[in-house]
């Protein structure tokens, strides 16, 4: 079933994000994740592009979600960054997309590159996901919303100003960034819908399994640290084994009250971790299935 039709017949999805090999990393390090992760039976499992600057990750984006589809028969999602790029070299991509049988993609501009170099043929996502709309009309495009506010937005307001270009231009389906608050999604959520935001939102969460991640998640995702998870990590952050079950837990617990308030999904940054992917999976199961 495609992710449109998913959208359509289920009332809560479940998904994953994975990434291609870092420099040291062999793709079947990678595939063997996968093969982990295929059996928490993901309705799709989207694959990143470049995130973080990676330009050597790029060409396996592809090559990986192709692999998911064909393989393991379960729908990918390519993400697409535009920052830096031609329309021609889109145009490529999506044609390479179409080659591997994906259709479905997370249409992002990606992160600026330190020099702050910017390609003249797109700003901003909404640029791509009107390129690609226009060029693929059939392609689910998905687009990525922050809950609490993109770094360079002046405000929560404007940034959600912003992403109705995304949504008038052709996103069907939005993903968040990470999040441990679910307050702060609640209320994004809010003003998105009176701000006429009307497709569905799948919740993105990351389960903080070490202490040396705040930072990370701080800097880079401008996540809040709950009091709640702040104490977690100030008891058990010392130790590997406690910190990563208290992060899971954590996790555990901000899905099911995500659930209990009707979110229509869950996007899991499984880290390419199979172990810590598969405990959260398991325990939000039976609440997955009784709403399903
Ligand atoms: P945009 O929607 O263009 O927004 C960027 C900024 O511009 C925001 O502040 C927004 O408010 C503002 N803006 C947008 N449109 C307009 C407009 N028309 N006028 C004025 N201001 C506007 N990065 C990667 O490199 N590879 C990945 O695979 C990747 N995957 C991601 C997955 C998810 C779920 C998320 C949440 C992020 C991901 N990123 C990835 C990071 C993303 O590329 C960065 O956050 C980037 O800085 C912004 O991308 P965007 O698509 O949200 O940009």
């Amino acid at each position: 079933m495609n992710i449109e039709h998913l959208l359509e017949n289920k009332k809560v999805l479940f998904s994953m994000e994975v990434f291609p090999p870092k420099k040291t990393d062999s793709i079947e390090t990678v595939y063997k994740s996968i093969y982990g992760l295929r059996s928490l039976t993901p309705d799709f499992i989207s694959v990143t592009y470049g995130a973080g600057g990676s330009t050597t990750q790029r060409s396996k984006t592809v090559e990986i979600a192709s692999l998911i589809k064909r393989e393991y028969g379960i729908e990918s999602v390519s993400h697409l960054t535009c920052i830096g790029a031609t329309k021609e070299e889109i145009r490529k991509r999506l044609d390479d997309l179409k080659a591997n049988n994906i259709t479905n993609v997370l249409a992002l501009r990606g992160d600026k590159e330190p020099e702050g170099a910017c390609g003249k043929d797109f700003k901003h996502a909404s640029d791509l996901v009107a390129f690609v709309h226009e060029e693929e009309p059939d392609f689910h495009i998905i687009g990525a919303c922050y809950p609490e506010k993109h770094n360079e937005a002046d405000t929560l307001e404007a940034d959600i100003r912003s992403l109705r270009y995304k949504i008038d231009a052709g996103v069907s389906h939005l993903i968040t960034q990470l999040f441990f608050d679910n307050e702060k999604f609640y209320d994004f959520m809010d003003k998105a819908e009176s701000a006429g935001v009307n497709v569905p939102v799948e919740a993105g969460i990351m389960p903080l399994t070490r202490k040396n991640q705040i930072e990370k998640m701080v800097t880079l995702c401008g996540a809040t640290i709950p009091a709640k998870l702040q104490k977690l990590v100030d008891r058990f952050g010392e130790s590997d084994k406690a910190m990563e079950q208290a992060g899971i837990e954590y996790a555990i617990s901000q899905i099911d009250d995500l659930l209990a308030n009707n979110v229509r999904g869950i996007h899991l940054y499984s880290m390419n971790n199979v172990e810590i992917s598969k405990k959260i999976a398991e325990a939000i199961k039976p609440l997955l299935d009784y709403i399903s």
